[in-house]
């Protein structure tokens, strides 16, 4: 079949969600894509941030393929071991203490705002507790999530959604201090925000709110399904802010390509919320995700993955920022680390994106003027230049 049969039968059998991209990829290598006609892309956007180790990384090939003969699924009424291991290498790398694996990322916010409210319920037995949310936010499409993710437009034709959710401004320590009351159980924000339009948290304000969550006994969900996982130079964001949170939800580059997330809780959260009975999933934590979180956090030392992030980062920044110089219709650079944004303005992005596309360069967009780089974690200042060079050609 060609490239444009595989479209046609793909937009005739598959719900229209998604105005996708003219591109049928099969198959990648390292930091590329290969399309079914063979044309190669240079991968700036690793699959939406979770394809961190590139494609065909042959030791975690290899593990996935070894888990597959040996067993994949087994249910969560028995152990299986690579569950026990992927779970202590998230414990041991977040610093947290208990972990509860998903199959995606909204998921894992499903249940942190389930344990949030477990936790405020064992202390006052009230059933009207309430979540504090960003706006401009982004957390998932499943209700739970989407009650917290601050976008009007994803959120109105669905709703009722859950209730007791109030917004404050995301980086405005005053807005959120004004929407405490005392049912106020959790505030939910992300680290850095992705779907937004790349938006780092300011240190005061993540401080401030740390401070706020102590003061009066409210659990911390840090998002770091997008941030996380050595995106921005750090294990979890986070961690370079020196803010730990009660409660941190994972997905993406957990797995590399197996769909996981997690939620993480600390130990205050994990001693007080959920209790058997309380929560399940058939998939989760099942043999052949955790084999691949615990390949990834091993091949993440291997590869020196963070030390790697670190060095390289302040190039992708510099050779932006000069980009940016160069073009009127890139107003600003925000980001940290491998997730970065480029403002653009007098144009759609989407006309960028496309054009880089054909330029054979995969970037995609965050809110509706930013263009978002996320590449694979493992892109070396050759394939900066290589991107810069294909970005500026479709400007
Ligand atoms: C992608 C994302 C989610 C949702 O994850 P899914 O796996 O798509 O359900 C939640 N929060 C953030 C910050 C994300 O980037």
């Amino acid at each position: 079949m060609t490239g444009n049969e595989y479209m046609e039968k793909t937009e005739a059998y598959v719900l229209h969600t998604y105005n996708r991209f003219p591109v049928v990829f099969s198959r990648g290598e390292g930091v590329h894509l290969y399309d079914v006609d063979g044309k190669e892309y240079l991968d700036f956007a690793a699959g939406i941030a979770v394809y961190g180790l590139g494609y065909n990384n042959l030791a975690y090939n290899a593990a996935l393929k070894d888990q597959i003969d040996k067993l994949m699924h087994t249910s969560n009424l028995y152990y299986n071991e690579p569950l026990a291991l992927a779970a202590e290498k998230l414990v041991r790398a977040s610093g947290l203490d208990k972990v509860f694996f998903t199959n995606s990322g909204t998921e894992a916010i499903e249940g942190a705002i389930k344990a949030a409210r477990k936790y405020a319920w064992l202390k006052d037995g009230r059933t009207d507790h309430e979540i504090i949310a960003m706006r401009n936010s982004f957390h998932g499409r499943s209700l739970g999530a989407l009650s917290v993710t601050g976008n009007t437009h994803y959120q109105e034709p669905f709703k009722p959604l859950i209730g007791g959710i109030r917004f404050a401004d995301f980086n405005d320590l005053e807005s959120v201090k004004a929407q405490v009351t005392d049912r106020t159980c959790a505030i939910i924000l992300e680290t850095v925000q992705g779907e937004g339009g790349i938006y780092p948290a300011d240190p005061a304000f993540l401080s401030g709110i740390r401070k706020l969550c102590d003061e009066r006994d409210i659990l911390l969900i840090l998002d770091e399904i997008q941030c996380g996982m050595g995106r921005t130079g750090a294990m979890f964001a986070w961690q370079d802010y020196g803010t730990a949170p009660d409660i941190m939800t994972v997905a993406k580059a957990l797995g590399c390509g197996i769909p996981v997330g997690a939620f993480v809780l600390g130990k205050k959260a994990a001693e007080h919320s959920l209790v058997p009975g309380d929560h399940g999933t058939t998939y989760g934590g099942n043999p052949l995700a955790c084999r691949a979180v615990s390949t990834v956090f091993d091949l993440f030392d291997e590869l020196k993955i963070l030390q790697h992030v670190r060095e390289t980062a302040p190039y992708l920044e510099m050779r932006l920022d000069e980009l940016a110089e160069r073009h009127d219709c890139l107003a600003a650079r925000r980001g940290k680390g491998f997730m970065q944004g480029l403002v653009v303005k007098g144009q759609p992005v989407g006309d960028i994106i496309r054009r880089a596309l054909d330029n054979g360069l995969v970037v995609i967009s965050a809110g509706s003027d930013v263009l978002r780089l996320v590449p694979p974690l493992v892109i070396t200042r050759d394939d900066i230049d290589e991107m810069i060079v294909r970005l500026e050609k479709s400007l």
